[in-house]
């Protein structure tokens, strides 16, 4: 890890020596996320923005100097990362704000159909320079059926812990990488613990959310890719889907490291959009703590359906550092901005994949937007992992006989 100075917790503001702390803080324990330290000088000696614009490697590793790993390296042969930044004027249109410029970023389009690949992408790697034999993970269903993906293309084994409840396709996903999967009875809270537990008795590789200070740093990618596409001029607004935290901790950290290198003049709102039946850290946000609150979810987003966010402060501390803040949403929003979003760009997501829209929509309509922005939505997931959902969100289709006459009484 050429350019990795040290770790440094977010609780209690302790360094560490990479060798010193394998995932969280000694003296803070689960609680204690580690952040990852970089020599920005030493990075600028292999990045730049130029270099960058030459360079043909269209994954994360394009950024791999910025990266916790030793050196320009895909352990995989998938293509994880940047991926297309769609300009959405007829979704702009449609929100009565044609003067938007607004931008969907779709991390559907990963090899597992979810931004979760990124995180993997790197887990994987660090996970193969220690030696682990076996990768597991707690999950709700992405970070599972990315890890399994990935681990499936290199021959790496792994052990998942998903809810029983998870939607069908996740768990598809999983049986057909061949991981070895267990259907936790109980919630996604639960597994996750189980799977700490695990880890700890077995000696497995942990890429639990939060807990491994590299996820973070894979998930960053997200908006090093936005800026580089948008020519290093930041958007004004970033809005982004908030389970446990870890995807808009991991934005926040790319950003901060955009701006070490002095290659960003000023810095987007990060708007954390989370499901009103999964709003701890929307709640902390308004209470203006750092206090979690754990609350039992119920959301059909299921990939942000969390009891306790476990990058809170992370997630906390990005929007509060850009300027941000917290926006809420219903299920019912949530399920609109999926039609919405099918509907005016031919984008699909999954319930949590269009949270973000759903959080643009709801601050559109409160007439909280000049309309005049540069905006960026974070598509996170893809709508074929929740297909049950996505039926909730549209009118069925009538069936018809196969007779033009069926047909005509039915035209308009
Ligand atoms: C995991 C996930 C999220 C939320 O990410 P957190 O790091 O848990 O906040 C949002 N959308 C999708 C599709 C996800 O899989
Ligand atoms: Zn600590």
């Amino acid at each position: 890890m050429n350019q990795v100075i040290g770790l440094q917790c977010v609780r209690c503001g302790r360094h560490y020596r990479v060798d010193e702390a394998a995932y969280t803080c000694p003296a803070c324990g689960d609680q204690g996320i580690l952040d990852v330290l970089y020599d920005y000088d030493g990075v600028r000696k292999r990045l730049s923005r130029e270099g960058l614009a030459r360079n043909p490697e269209r994954t994360i590793w394009r950024y791999a100097p910025l990266l916790p790993v030793e050196e320009v390296r895909r352990a995989s042969p998938l293509n994880v990362g940047w991926t297309p930044l769609y300009r959405a004027s007829r979704l702009a249109d449609s929100l009565g704000l044609p003067g938007l410029e607004l931008w969907l970023k779709d991390d559907g389009r990963n090899p597992s159909a979810s931004l979760k690949d990124r995180a993997s992408a790197v887990a994987l790697v660090r996970a193969r320079e220690e030696g682990a034999e076996v990768i597991a993970a707690a999950s709700t269903g992405n970070a599972a059926s990315s890890l399994a993906c990935l681990c499936a293309s290199v021959g790496q084994r792994c052990v998942i812990f998903v809810p029983e409840q998870a939607p069908p396709a996740k768990v598809a996903q999983l049986l057909i990488f061949g991981a070895r999967v267990f259907l936790v009875r109980g919630s996604y809270d639960q597994a996750f613990d189980l799977c700490m537990e695990a880890c700890r008795t077995y000696g497995w590789y942990n890429r639990n959310t939060a807990v491994n200070p590299y996820l973070s740093e894979g998930k960053k990618t997200v908006i090093l890719e936005v800026c580089e596409q948008l020519r290093w001029e930041a958007p004004d607004l970033v809005f982004v889907p908030v389970g446990d935290g870890c995807i808009i901790g991991g934005v926040g950290k790319g950003l901060r490291d955009l701006q070490a290198l002095g290659w960003l003049e000023r810095l987007p709102r990060l708007i954390g959009v989370q499901a009103e039946g999964s709003s701890v850290l929307a709640r902390a946000w308004v209470r203006g703590t750092e206090e979690i609150v754990p609350v039992p979810p119920t959301t059909l987003a299921d990939s942000i359906s969390v009891a306790q966010p476990r990058d809170a402060l992370k997630a906390l501390r990005a929007v509060r550092d850009t300027g941000g803040e917290y926006v809420v949403v219903s299920d019912g929003e949530i399920l609109e901005a999926m039609r919405l979003l099918g509907q005016t760009q031919g984008v699909f997501a999954e319930p949590a994949g269009a949270t973000g829209l759903a959080g643009l929509v709801r601050m559109a309509r409160e007439g909280r937007l000049r309309g005049d922005e540069r905006v960026v939505v974070l598509v996170t997931g893809n709508g074929l992992k929740d297909v049950a959902s996505a039926l909730k969100a549209v009118p069925p289709a009538p069936a018809i006989e196969p007779t033009l006459e069926a047909l005509r009484s039915r035209l308009p």
